[in-house]
């Protein structure tokens, strides 16, 4: 039993608990624990990021659309520099923005800021450049607070659990392919509600400062739930949409009005 222990406390030690975002007006504040460090949780997203583009490529599905791609890209440069409100360090982050041609509807952000968006999501739901400001806040969010990060730690940490429960030992977190890791959590595993309501409102704060009308997030996941026509969209798989989301994205935008107020442009 001792041996045990001995181990559960060797994989724990390197348990920190950190505040990995500032809370901005929305006012978004909750302790985190991570295992794992943001370098080398960001060095294995580069890397599963690149798997998944090289994958996408091979098929010729990788940015083939260049007006949609300078829609997306056009609107992260704008939605980039706000990052810093939350993290100072964030607008110098090696971001990157890919289109994905796909008619799944579907879009994601692995940890460091890589993100994809598919055709599918802007054409089928015909978005406006506020709708994908909408989104692409969202994911930018999930990036700032390293959901990705935390969801990997929970993985690794249960993972460690059952490997004691089924008394392996050297047990070691090299154990764990960690590129792989941060494709299943990024691609498969949904986000906790309590994720996505961070992202939520974050997203629509990064949205208004940016000078997009932040009440773009209530119509976009309710035209979310209006495709699913038996088939739910792909992006609520790994996002799931509580219940409260409309009603807590309307409280929220109406928050960050003022800020769209200041912000948007004046014709
Ligand atoms: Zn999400």
């Amino acid at each position: 039993m001792r041996i045990l222990w001995t181990i559960v406390a060797t994989a724990l030690a390197g348990c920190q608990t950190v505040q990995t975002t500032q809370p901005g007006a929305v006012g978004v504040e909750r302790q985190q624990s991570m295992l794992l460090s943001s370098k080398e949780v960001n060095q294995s997203a580069a890397q599963a990021y690149d798997q998944v583009l090289a994958a996408a490529d091979k098929k010729g599905q990788v940015n083939q659309d260049p007006v949609l791609l300078e829609r997306v890209r056009r609107v992260s440069k704008r939605l980039i520099p706000q990052t810093g409100v939350f993290r100072a360090d964030a607008p110098g982050w090696d971001w990157e923005v890919n289109l994905i041609s796909s008619k799944e509807l579907n879009a994601w952000v692995m940890p460091g800021g890589k993100i994809a968006f598919y055709t599918g999501l802007i054409e089928r739901l015909k978005l406006t450049d506020d709708e994908i400001a909408a989104i692409m806040g969202h994911e930018i969010a999930h990036a700032l607070r390293e959901h990705g990060r935390e969801r990997a730690s929970q993985a690794m940490a249960q993972g460690i659990a059952l490997s004691i429960i089924g008394a392996v030992a050297g047990v070691s977190r090299s154990g764990m392919d960690l590129t792989q890791l941060v494709l299943n959590v990024t691609l498969n595993l949904p986000n906790s509600r309590e994720h996505e309501t961070e992202a939520d409102r974050i997203g629509v704060e990064l949205a208004a400062r940016a000078g997009y009308d932040p009440r773009a997030a209530v119509a976009v996941w309710e035209k979310m739930a209006g495709a699913a026509d038996g088939q739910p969209p792909q992006i609520l798989s790994t996002h799931p949409a509580p219940a409260t989301r409309i009603a807590d994205l309307k409280v929220y935008a109406a928050r960050v009005m003022p800020l769209y107020e200041q912000a948007r442009p004046r014709s």
